[in-house]
């Protein structure tokens, strides 16, 4: 850990997206809703020869990027360990007990995670900006956060740590 850091964030204007999901809880299922979703990202590092930690603007088209790709779209657990998901030609069948949803392909994104708690998606976007900061060559980073805040002042978070 350096002995000094820096940390820069992005978050509101274009941050966020609106998307359906259910949740699983104790070996219950949410009712199917929705939400108004808003990003925060932050990164910790050293300062760049040009005393930046990040390009915030770098930040902002990756974080975008990713509010695009789940906008408008039900948020599927793929991984889920309590839901049945079986993936068709072109929809998804997912079942919760008596509960059976079947969603046409184009509605849904199908995320590699086991439930759709803001923390899990916090995760998953840190997962993917961890991949595009790398191949962007970001090697003066030390740990992403990133928020996803369901409703106003109810957000989970994730901290990834960005090792070389
Ligand atoms: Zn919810």
């Amino acid at each position: 850990m350096p002995a000094t850091e820096y940390r820069v964030r992005v978050e509101r204007n274009r941050l966020k997206f609106a998307a359906a999901h259910f949740a699983t809880f104790e070996g219950s299922c949410e009712p199917l809703h929705g939400h108004n979703y808003a990003v925060t990202i932050e990164v910790a590092g050293t300062l760049t020869d040009d005393a930046w930690v990040a390009d915030f603007s770098t930040l902002k088209t990756l974080g975008r990027a990713l509010c695009d790709e789940l906008d408008h779209k039900f948020l599927l657990q793929r991984d889920s360990r309590v839901l049945q998901v079986d993936e068709g030609m072109s929809n998804w069948k997912v079942r919760f007990l008596e509960r059976g949803f079947v969603f046409p392909k184009s509605d849904v994104i199908a995320l590699p995670i086991d439930n759709t708690t803001a923390e899990r998606l916090a995760e998953w976007f840190a997962g993917r900006l961890r991949d595009g900061l790398r191949a962007r060559g970001a090697s003066n980073l030390t740990s992403l956060i990133v928020g996803v805040e369901e409703a106003p002042g109810q957000a989970g978070w994730c901290e990834m740590a960005l090792g070389a």
